[in-house]
């Protein structure tokens, strides 16, 4: 539930969606907006070519949460096209593409109700090396796209060993380590929706959901844009049929 300002708090998030596209628009007549999966150049309106739009990885739907979080949900695999977005992002350092991530996990997320988004956080080092959260710019153009307020109710005291290194347990312990809830921020009863770019194994999604719930969250659910094929069961998958030995 949005809460007893909800009418206002919804004026005020259409018209950040309005100003943001009408930004977008009149920036693109200098900077041609470009497909952030191909490097198109394409109308100042669109967001992303319709070539590439039918070779995305798409999986537009929810997938097996990891521990603690109650659904988990992601617009494609990390593969191909959309891991080449990705990069463009969290490596080139380049923000456009949170515009597209941002307008398809609202499409997503367009019947999913949660009275906050929560970003996973980016380290100051990350931050100063990138000049932007990756999460949380996608969380802006879904909270205005979904009226959803963001709620930065976690920090990240230092800049995270890269996850993708470790095993399991030691993501886990290393997410525990890094994160933490933020100050001044109630988070009791609630229904949270943590946000990010991709997700792997889910562990830090994971412990991220743990300290929510802790604090007394109603409930945390998970957003992605992409999720790492090969680390969790492909639900379309179907079960392989085994003879049994004789
Ligand atoms: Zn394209």
């Amino acid at each position: 539930m949005l809460g007893a300002h909800a009418g206002g708090s919804i004026c005020r998030l259409m018209n950040k969606l309005s100003v943001y596209e009408f930004k977008r628009r009149a920036l693109s007549v200098f900077f041609p907006n470009i497909c952030p999966f191909c490097g198109r150049v394409i109308d100042a309106r669109d967001y992303y070519c319709e070539p590439c739009e039918g070779l995305l990885p798409l999986i537009n739907g929810e997938l097996p949460p990891p521990e603690n979080v109650s659904r988990l949900y992601a617009c494609c695999w990390y593969s191909g096209i959309a891991r080449a977005a990705v990069h463009m992002l969290k490596f080139k350092c380049l923000i456009y593409p949170a515009d597209a991530f941002g307008l398809m996990m609202s499409r997503v997320l367009q019947n999913v109700s949660a009275d906050a988004l929560v970003p996973v956080p980016s380290g100051f080092l990350s931050i100063e090396k990138r000049g932007f959260s990756p999460a949380e710019e996608i969380a802006e153009r879904v909270s205005m796209r979904l009226n959803i307020p963001i709620l930065n109710a976690l920090t990240a005291d230092f800049d995270k060993v890269e996850q993708k290194t470790l095993t399991r347990k030691s993501r886990i312990l290393n997410a525990r380590k890094c994160f933490h809830l933020a100050e001044d921020v109630e988070v009791t009863g609630k229904r949270l929706l943590i946000i990010d770019d991709v997700t792997t194994t889910g562990s830090t999604l994971s412990a991220l959901a743990e300290i929510l719930l802790n604090a007394g969250a109603a409930d945390v659910s998970a957003a992605v844009f992409a999720q790492v094929p090969g680390s969790i069961k492909r639900p379309e998958e179907p079960k392989r049929y085994k003879p049994k030995r004789k």
